[in-house]
């Protein structure tokens, strides 16, 4: 590979460390670079999927005589559909290389509750399309140091998931509170759950439990990668809790709290 220089040495006590620690870099570097690659082969494949969709939809069109209007303007909308997939996994994806890079906007003290407020609205219509129920509860105190858009895509993400994976007539439960110098913001939903199993992978890109489900609502399998990413940089952990398949799905996210004199505690 690219990183396969390893160094032997037989000497002196301090070489033999120094060759370990650059042995030690180099491992590291390969699994970088191999984790890399296997990024681009996998983001290159779900932009290929909603390429050959949109493909095989225009060919359909052109390639039968006399379709009627009706059936014409059903494969246009499919087109459509493709075409909002792109641009869905597209954004994801530019988000996520804005996190890696480090290109992330300067952070500054933002209150909690006005952008859990936000986003609840913004949500609401999606969760009244399949008679969730979305409550929520907001600690007013609540500060982190992050950008207004961060805890959008955080709440924003789990949030919506929340509703996707809890289905007809669920309920998605989101709490704001201020614990022992932390945020912690909770976002619990009635549906299906996630085993144990499947949850070591939910943050990774791409991953998704059922692909054919997540597809089917929308998903591009970088939600959660784009909540653990932003937490994470924002100096926060997120972790969800272990339950008994189908019993839902409680979320928890810590961010450290934001003092008045503008410091974290
Ligand atoms: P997606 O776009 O597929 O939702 P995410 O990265 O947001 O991708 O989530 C990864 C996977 O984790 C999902 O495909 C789904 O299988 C699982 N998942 C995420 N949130 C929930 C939830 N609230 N309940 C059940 N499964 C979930």
């Amino acid at each position: 590979g690219a990183y396969s220089h390893r160094a032997k040495v037989t000497g002196s006590d301090e070489i033999a460390q120094l060759a370990a620690e650059f042995n030690s870099l180099t491992d590291r570097l390969q699994r970088t670079e191999s984790a890399r690659r296997q990024f681009v082969s996998d983001a290159s494949h779900e932009l290929k999927t909603p390429l050959a969709g949109i493909r095989l939809l225009t060919d359909s069109i052109l390639q039968t005589d006399d379709m009627n209007a009706e059936t014409t303007r059903e494969f246009v909308a499919d087109i459509g559909e493709e075409a909002q997939r792109l641009t869905r996994i597209t954004e994801d994806l530019l988000r996520l290389t804005r996190l890696d890079s480090g290109a992330a906007a300067e952070p500054a003290p933002v209150a909690v509750a006005p952008v859990l407020r936000r986003v609840v609205r913004m949500l609401a219509v999606v969760a009244r399309e399949q008679e969730t129920t979305l409550s929520y509860e907001a600690d007013e105190s609540a500060v982190v140091l992050a950008t207004e858009d961060d805890l959008h895509q955080i709440l924003y993400n789990l949030m919506e998931n929340g509703i996707k994976y809890s289905g007809h007539m669920g309920f998605v439960h989101t709490a704001l509170t201020v614990e022992g110098g932390d945020v912690v913001i909770q976002v619990e939903d009635n549906g299906v759950g996630i085993s144990d199993e499947d949850m070591p992978h939910i943050f990774e890109r791409f991953y998704r439990v059922d692909k054919a489900r997540s597809r089917e609502v929308g998903g591009t399998g970088l939600g959660l990668s784009i909540v653990s990413d932003t937490v994470c940089r924002r100096g926060g952990t997120v972790s969800v809790a272990h339950r008994p398949a189908g019993q839902g799905t409680l979320f928890t996210v810590r961010l450290p709290q934001v003092t008045e004199e503008g410091g974290s505690t």
